[in-house]
């Protein structure tokens, strides 16, 4: 069964003409339940992170300064949301679930969370959007109990996965791969151990090409047992942000042609949602949709 990570703690109430789509989460899952994708027993409501779990990835300053929010302005700036204690919570509770996830993808072959990816966490400091790393501290966390050996981190958000990259440069039993709007943010980029840096407004032939040219050889070399996905959709070519133009089908083929590799090779695989910025919220919402369509499709 495809289970899938979600709690209504993931909508954040923001600030008036905050211009993050917080509504999404509740609406993806509203609309795989309605449309009969998915039924209730395939959502779970994830646990809290646990300290010492945050800290297979986190810097415990770090930890100590979100959970007493005691964040310096500048700090909370570089997050981009209000950092009040709801907002940790949120966050202990979707990093949770990606763990959660992880560990259902073991049994199951494929989980997914409807939140994270928030692969701008650094060990000691968040920014854009992201406070804990999930895929980072769930990567960590299969590591340190033997679940896994070896790690391939594909991050297809059109950012560039700058915070797990960091978190991982000195561990070789996780592989970051990102894929990303070489003109996009972070303007100062991380070194993952592969990085492909698009071009402003590449189309969906060139970049399903450019996918399916560099995964297959990546999970040849890489060999891994595991695998997270940071499902973005500000590829699209509706984003605000994202400076590519690819169709909401070649999103959906990106989906399916990552979900189907990992199927075929039998890795397990855990997917977070990662983000989206198009200004019509229906367009972020059914992208999003597809990716868990196309788990039920290619999965089950
Ligand atoms: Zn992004």
């Amino acid at each position: 069964m495809l289970k899938i990570a979600y709690s209504p703690i993931y909508t954040y109430p923001l600030p008036p003409g905050h211009r993050f789509p917080m509504a999404k989460y509740e609406l993806v899952a509203e609309q795989l339940l309605y449309e009969g994708t998915v039924s209730e027993e395939n959502f779970f409501s994830p646990d809290l992170l646990k300290k010492e779990t945050a800290l297979l990835a986190h810097t415990e300053a770090y930890w100590n300064k979100l959970n007493t929010l005691s964040l310096s302005e500048r700090e909370e700036r570089a997050i981009g949301f209000p950092v009040g204690e709801r907002f940790v919570l949120r966050g202990r509770h979707i990093a949770q679930g990606t763990i959660q996830c992880a560990l259902f993808a073991l049994q199951h072959g494929v989980a997914m969370n409807v939140a994270g990816g928030t692969h701008h966490a650094y060990a000691d400091h968040g920014e854009g959007y992201c406070c804990f790393n999930d895929q980072a501290i769930a990567a960590a966390y299969l590591l340190r109990h033997g679940l896994a050996r070896q790690i391939l981190i594909v991050d297809l958000d059109v950012h560039q996965g700058n915070g797990t990259a960091h978190i991982f440069r000195h561990e070789p039993r996780v592989f970051t791969f990102s894929m990303h709007g070489a003109r996009n943010y972070p303007l100062r980029k991380e070194r993952s151990d592969l990085d492909i840096d698009l071009p402003d407004g590449m189309e969906d032939g060139p970049y399903l090409a450019l996918l399916r040219n560099t995964l297959p050889r990546l999970v040849d070399e890489v060999q891994p047992d595991f695998v997270f996905y940071q499902s973005g959709v500000d590829i699209l070519e509706t984003d605000r942000l994202g400076r590519l133009r690819i169709s909401r089908e070649g999103c959906r083929q990106r989906d399916r042609f990552v979900l189907e590799l990992c199927r075929q090779h039998q890795i397990p695989i855990a997917v977070s949602m990662g983000g989206g910025y198009s200004p019509r919220l229906s367009d972020i919402v059914e992208a999003h949709a597809n990716t868990f369509r196309t788990a039920q499709e290619v999965f089950f």
